[in-house]
């Protein structure tokens, strides 16, 4: 405990230490401290009220004029294109009458040449008759079912696909029970996935391969730097980074070239993610570091921030996740053998929640974890075979089952969420 009372120019010795800023303080000033903390909340009134004002201002059809228009564009493309459906199989049709017309002319005009030829060359015989007779009769059920225009025609209701139209789908874990496709491979492929939202970068057979929503592959480059321990999308870089034991890459999906990043250092680097201007790694093993490069700067260092700011001497970071300004920390205790996680302000990583996770922890893999429905999140636990939804404020909201064991998930697009397994990737659709 400090000596002198935290306050600015105070000597008195310390009453009391405050356990929110770990700040001591004379009797005085603790009780100054404390209105001040208090007087806090009136801004944060205001604050509500104005949203609160804003809120009841909104016009409904406003927000919506935009979503309408772009419907309405795609109901008029969607007449456009059945309309031409249409017009090809009235051509189709018209042209398949013509032709059967062309032909029934034809036959009629070759038994007539039969006939006259026969009435000229007096050589009828019974078979003739059968077989012309039998022709005739033929010809004019043909034309029979032309007059009654038989054409078979078979018309099926047009079905539109339910994910036809889409928009940003609310995630909840009962919509995700099937599959919506996946993509086996070998136990040797290293889990983490990353997306910039179109496509997904996973890897599989010594390879890292872009895919699409389908699964299928786009891309695919040979990797041959060893684990891969996390990966993530730079929107500003458009590039994916991965992180291995001790070194970066980027990846440029489009030529699937890969680059060493030479200005970060050779470190036991673990875990990844981005903000629009700042690469967050964080190191391996406890006491973790979280280091900040800027992105904008070829990855220049900006910061580091060590142990206990970022954890406890006796924790680890397992994963690191930014989201609006705030950074989504896993934080795992090797020793007291549970996970947490905290959501901190990714500027000063000041706490604002912590969660801790009712997990049995393994050392053996790391937890990772997504951001789902905005500021919600998804938690891989690969110990006990569950996915665990937790709320934007460190709630528990809804946990389930999950097999194989899933080891990454990641939201891509409105409404996917691939789940890497160490012998599969599975999509689903919500
Ligand atoms: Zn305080
Ligand atoms: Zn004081």
């Amino acid at each position: 405990m400090s000596n002198k009372c935290s306050f600015e120019a105070c000597e008195r010795v310390p009453h009391a230490l405050c356990h929110g800023c770990k700040s001591n303080f004379c009797r005085e000033h603790m009780f100054q401290h404390s209105l001040a903390t208090h007087l806090q909340l009136n801004p944060l009134i205001d604050q509500v009220n104005q949203i609160q004002d804003q809120l009841k201002g909104l016009d409904k059809m406003v927000i919506l004029q935009k979503s309408f228009q772009q419907l309405e564009e795609w109901r008029q493309k969607a007449h456009l294109a059945v309309d031409a459906y249409f017009t090809e199989k009235i051509q189709e049709l018209d042209a398949y009458a013509m032709e059967q017309m062309k032909q029934h002319e034809e036959e009629l005009l070759e038994i007539r040449t039969r006939i006259i030829t026969s009435m000229n060359e007096q050589d009828t015989t019974h078979e003739l008759i059968h077989l012309l007779t039998f022709k005739i009769q033929s010809l004019q059920r043909d034309i029979d079912r032309l007059t009654q225009n038989d054409f078979h025609l078979q018309t099926n209701p047009l079905v539109i696909d339910k994910n036809t139209i889409n928009y940003e789908q609310v995630f909840n874990l009962t919509n995700i029970l099937s599959v919506h496709r996946a993509i086996e491979r070998s136990g040797k492929s290293y889990t983490p996935l990353a997306t910039d939202n179109q496509v997904l970068l996973l890897h599989r057979q010594d390879s890292l391969v872009v895919t699409d929503e389908s699964l299928a592959t786009l891309k695919l480059a040979p990797w041959k730097f060893g684990p891969i321990y996390d990966m993530c999308y730079s929107s500003v870089l458009k590039q994916f980074i991965i992180i291995t034991e001790h070194e970066v890459f980027v990846l440029e999906s489009n030529t699937m070239v890969i680059c060493k990043v030479r200005s970060i250092p050779y470190q036991e680097w673990f875990s990844c993610t981005c903000s629009s201007t700042t690469l967050y790694l964080s190191t391996k093993v406890y006491s973790s570091s979280i280091v900040e490069f800027n992105l904008l700067r070829s990855m220049s260092f900006i910061k580091r921030w060590e142990s206990p700011d970022t954890c406890s001497r006796e924790e680890a970071i397992d994963g690191i996740f930014y989201n609006n300004d705030k950074l989504a920390i896993m934080i795992s205790n090797d020793q007291q053998r549970f996970a947490r996680l905290e959501l901190r302000a990714a500027t000063t990583l000041t706490r604002i929640w912590s969660m801790a996770l009712e997990i049995i922890y393994s050392e053996k893999q790391a937890y990772r974890f997504c951001l789902i429905n905005r500021d919600e999140w998804l938690v891989a636990d690969h110990a006990n075979s569950k996915l665990i939804h937790i709320t934007n404020d460190g709630k528990m909201k809804a946990i389930c089952e999950y097999h194989p064991t899933p080891c990454c998930a990641m939201k891509m697009g409105n409404n996917i969420l691939a789940v890497s397994t160490k012998s599969a990737v599975q999509l689903h659709k919500f």
